[in-house]
């Protein structure tokens, strides 16, 4: 009978052991990178890969910033007009298909917006603009003035006054190249989530509790799709990942925007008129393959509406809107 103390204890020891040993090793990592906050959680425990995702996040935000004065992109956006500017082929190559996307959206989403959002300065203090000024910087925008030599890497602005604006495409392209950095590294199972651009890779593994209870060892990702009315973290749809990797991208006009004058004014904006887009749209997801592809399509499916899906068919696996009389329309 005295032994019994110790049986039960070893068997709890036991127990304890083999429910640690089972639990899924999780790693995140988080940085505030691409004007917005990123966080890479592995779930291999290995955190040296996580670093290293974050490292090459970084690497990406100093080519692609719009603000920083030495980044590639403003090399081309301050360079005088008509001028060839040398990139790197990272930089290139992502421009080249950023104006393919430009193409198939028929400049919904047009990386040359640059000026109108000067204009609304999201980034400083955000202010309606003059509707004179506004027509100007419109005339300003066209993805089709932009020339790319394939041979010499190089990119020419033609317009005076022309800039690029990668912010509708840099978080989704970032969240791709940190996901390869990941698969590189040997991780078979992780969740990146860059500003509203989710990837996930493999499956995310249950404790041992859930193994038992759900008889399995992982779970597809499920991906909860923001409340666009209610406070952040409100889950309106969820997603599940069915594919690996699985990019799940949402864009909104609740995730930056200003008030003035009883009216509010959020950041994507339909290049063609240099204002915010009127068709009863609170967000889009889109779920594909690529993170770059689905966040340039949210954008631009924002700004299109269900009228532009067509221009898009096979480049994404799901497209959400929710509208804002509470209709949640899905095309797959
Ligand atoms: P997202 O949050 O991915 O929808 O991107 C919004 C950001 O992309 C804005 O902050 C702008 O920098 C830029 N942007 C806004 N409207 C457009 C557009 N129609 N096409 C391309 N980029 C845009
Ligand atoms: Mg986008």
């Amino acid at each position: 009978m005295k032994y019994i103390k110790y049986i039960v204890a070893a068997v709890t020891l036991a127990i304890a052991l083999t429910a640690f040993s089972f639990a899924p090793r999780v790693v995140t990592e988080s940085a505030f990178l691409l004007d917005t906050y990123i966080s890479v959680t592995v779930y291999d425990g290995d955190k040296d890969a996580a670093k290293a995702a974050v490292s090459c996040t970084e690497e990406i935000d100093r080519m692609l910033s719009a603000f920083a004065a030495d980044s590639e992109i403003s090399k081309i956006n301050h360079a005088p007009r008509g001028t060839a500017v040398p990139v790197s082929d990272a930089c290139f190559s992502l421009i080249s298909r950023a104006l393919f996307l430009s193409e198939q959206t028929d400049g919904a989403f047009d990386i040359t917006v640059k000026p109108v959002m000067d204009l609304w300065d999201f980034g400083g203090t955000p202010t309606v603009p003059e509707k004179k000024e506004l027509a100007l910087a419109v005339e300003k925008v066209n993805y089709r003035a932009v020339l790319l030599d394939d041979i010499k890497k190089t990119v020419i602005l033609q317009k005076d006054g022309m800039a690029i604006d990668l912010g509708g495409i840099a978080k989704g392209y970032a969240a791709d190249c940190a996901m390869e950095v990941l698969k590189n590294a040997g991780v078979q199972n992780a969740c990146l989530d860059f500003g509203g651009n989710v990837v996930t890779m493999g499956e995310m593994p249950l404790s041992l509790i859930d193994r038992i209870k759900h008889g399995a060892k992982s779970r597809p990702f499920a991906i909860g799709i923001q409340n666009p009315n209610e406070a952040r973290g409100t889950v309106s749809e969820t997603v599940l990942a069915q594919r690996s990797p699985c990019a799940i991208v949402t864009s909104g006009g609740y995730e930056r925007n200003f008030t003035e004058n009883g009216t509010t004014y959020h950041h994507i904006i339909n290049p063609k008129t240099g204002m915010q887009p009127d068709n009863g749209i609170l967000s889009v997801t889109v779920v594909a393959a690529s993170s770059e592809t689905a966040d340039a399509l949210s954008t631009a499916l924002f700004v299109s509406g269900e009228a532009g899906i067509s221009r898009v068919s096979g480049l994404y696996d799901e497209i959400i809107f929710i509208m804002d009389n509470g209709e949640v329309k899905t095309f797959r």
